[in-house]
C-alpha cells in the first residue's frame, strides 16, 4: 500500500491524533463529538418475556389502516412484463418534495403546506436546519446553538457536525428549562436557540406563559427550534402548542415525528414547520429523496386514521399516570412527565439501577452518572418496572 512519507495532517480542520494509518484524517471537530448511544434491546432471562423500555418507542404497532395501506402497495397485480412486478413501487424515486404528505399534514394541522419541510425522522428536518443557519465561518469562529442539557442527545452532535459550537445550559432541578439562564446565554454567535417540549429524557413541558416571556427576550435574528416529538402524549392544558408559537413568531420552527405517537419509527419520517422566507434556503441543505413512499405513504394514512392513534396514546397516558402515582406512593421523586417516559434521577446509581433492569428482562436507558430514562411500555412491563424499582429502593408496594 502506498502511504505517504509524511502522513501527519497538513492543516488545522484535520484531527490532529493518530487514528488512521492511510493518511486520511478526520476533521477534527470528530473529537468533540459525542457517540448517539441507542437504546439496546433487551437481554434474555430464562423464561421472563423481555421489553424494551429504552428508546421511547411506541408500545403498540401502527394502526392497522397503515399496515393494510402497506401490503396494498407490495401487493399490486403483477404484470406481464416482467420488468414491472409487484413492489414496483421500490425501484422508483420518491417524490422528494413529498407533496402528498404536506397536504395532508397542512390539512390536519391547518398549516400551509409550503411552510412544512419532511425529513428523514424529525432528526432529519433538524439537521436540515442547523446547517441552514450555524456553521463555522471563513475565519475559524464558531455559531452557537443554545440548548437545554440534559436534553436531546442528538443535538450536540446535529449542531457539532455543522461546524457549530452547542452551548448547553443546565435544566433546573426538578428537569425544566431554565429558560433565564438560556436567554442569559446568548451573544452576538447566537444563531439559534433548541427548546424540547416535553423535554427528553426529563419529561417536563414548557408552558405557553414562560415561552412568550422567554421570546420576548429573544433578538429577531435568533431561530427558537421548539422540538414537539412527544406532543400527542401531552394532556397539560397549560403546554406550549407548537402550532400557535409557530404562527406567532416569525423567528419559530417546529419539528415533530412519526416515530413515536403514531409507530413508525423504523420507517424515518418527520417534519418541521419552517417560516416562508426560511424555507428556500432550508430546502437547499435538503438530503435529496431523504425518505420513502413507503414511509411517506403510512404516515399519510396513520394521519387519516387519528382517532385510532390517539386511542393508542390515550392507554399510554393512562399508564403513564398509573406508574407516576404507584412512584409517588412508593415515596419516590420524579420530575412531572407530560411524554412517553419517566425520568429517574439516580446519579451515581444509576449503572446499578440498568443492571438491575436487566436481570429483570428490562432494558431502560442510563445516561452515564446522571440518571435513568425509562419508557412506558406494555402494562405487564410497567408492572414489571414498578417491582423492581420497589426492590431496588426496598421500599414495599
Ligand atoms: C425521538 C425523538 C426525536 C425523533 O427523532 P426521529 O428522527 O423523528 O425518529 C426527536 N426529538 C426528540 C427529543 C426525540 O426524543
Amino acid at each position: 500500500m502506498n502511504v505517504p512519507e509524511s502522513s501527519a495532517p497538513r492543516d488545522h480542520h484535520q484531527a490532529q491524533q493518530p487514528g488512521t494509518t492511510i493518511g486520511v484524517y478526520p476533521r477534527a471537530v470528530l473529537n468533540e463529538l459525542p457517540a448517539y448511544v441507542a437504546g439496546k434491546p433487551s437481554g434474555e432471562v430464562p423464561g421472563l418475556r423481555s421489553y424494551k423500555l429504552s428508546s421511547n418507542e411506541n408500545p403498540y404497532a401502527p394502526v392497522p389502516a397503515v399496515i393494510d395501506k402497506l401490503a396494498e402497495l407490495f401487493s399490486a397485480a403483477p404484470t406481464e412484463d416482467h420488468e414491472r412486478p409487484a413492489g414496483e413501487i421500490l425501484n422508483r424515486y420518491p417524490d422528494t418534495m413529498y407533496t402528498a404528505l404536506r397536504q395532508e399534514l397542512g390539512a390536519t394541522l391547518d398549516v400551509d403546506p409550503d411552510d412544512i419541510v419532511i425529513g428523514a425522522g424529525s432528526l432529519g428536518a433538524l439537521t436540515q436546519l442547523v446547517s441552514t443557519l450555524a456553521g463555522t465561518s471563513a475565519d475559524g469562529t464558531r455559531d452557537e446553538v443554545i440548548i437545554p442539557w440534559r436534553s436531546f442527545e442528538a443535538y450536540p452532535i446535529v449542531v457539532l457536525s455543522a461546524g457549530a459550537q452547542d452551548i448547553r445550559v443546565p435544566l433546573l432541578a426538578d428537569g425544566r428549562h431554565d429558560l433565564q439562564a438560556m436567554a442569559d446565554a446568548l451573544t452576538p454567535a447566537t444563531r439559534m436557540i433548541m427548546l424540547c417540549s416535553p423535554n427528553n429524557p426529563t419529561g417536563p413541558v414548557l408552558t405557553t406563559a414562560e415561552v412568550d416571556e422567554f421570546m420576548a427576550k429573544i433578538p429577531a435574528d435568533v431561530l427558537v427550534v421548539l422540538d414537539e416529538a412527544y406532543v400527542e402524549f401531552i394532556e397539560d392544558p397549560q403546554a406550549v402548542n407548537g402550532l400557535e408559537f409557530f404562527a406567532r413568531y416569525p423567528n419559530a420552527a417546529v419539528v415533530r415525528t412519526f416515530s413515536k405517537a403514531h409507530g413508525l419509527a423504523n420507517l424515518r419520517i418527520g417534519y418541521a414547520l419552517v417560516h416562508p422566507d426560511l424555507m428556500p434556503h432550508v430546502r437547499v441543505m435538503a438530503t435529496p429523496f431523504a425518505t420513502s413512499t413507503i414511509a411517506e405513504t403510512a404516515a399519510i394514512t396513520s394521519l387519516q386514521n387519528l382517532d385510532q392513534v390517539h386511542k393508542r396514546v390515550a392507554i399510554v397516558q393512562q399508564q403513564r399516570r398509573w406508574v407516576l402515582s404507584e412512584l409517588h406512593a412508593m415515596g419516590i421523586q420524579v420530575p412531572e412527565s407530560s411524554a412517553n417516559f419517566f425520568w429517574l434521577d439516580l446519579r451515581e446509581r444509576t449503572p446499578e439501577f440498568v443492571q438491575k433492569a436487566a436481570t429483570w428482562g428490562l432494558s431502560v436507558r442510563g445516561f452515564g452518572q446522571e440518571g435513568v430514562r425509562v419508557t412506558i411500555g406494555e402494562a405487564e412491563a410497567n408492572e414489571r418496572l414498578l417491582q423492581m424499582v420497589a426492590e431496588f429502593f426496598n421500599v414495599s408496594r
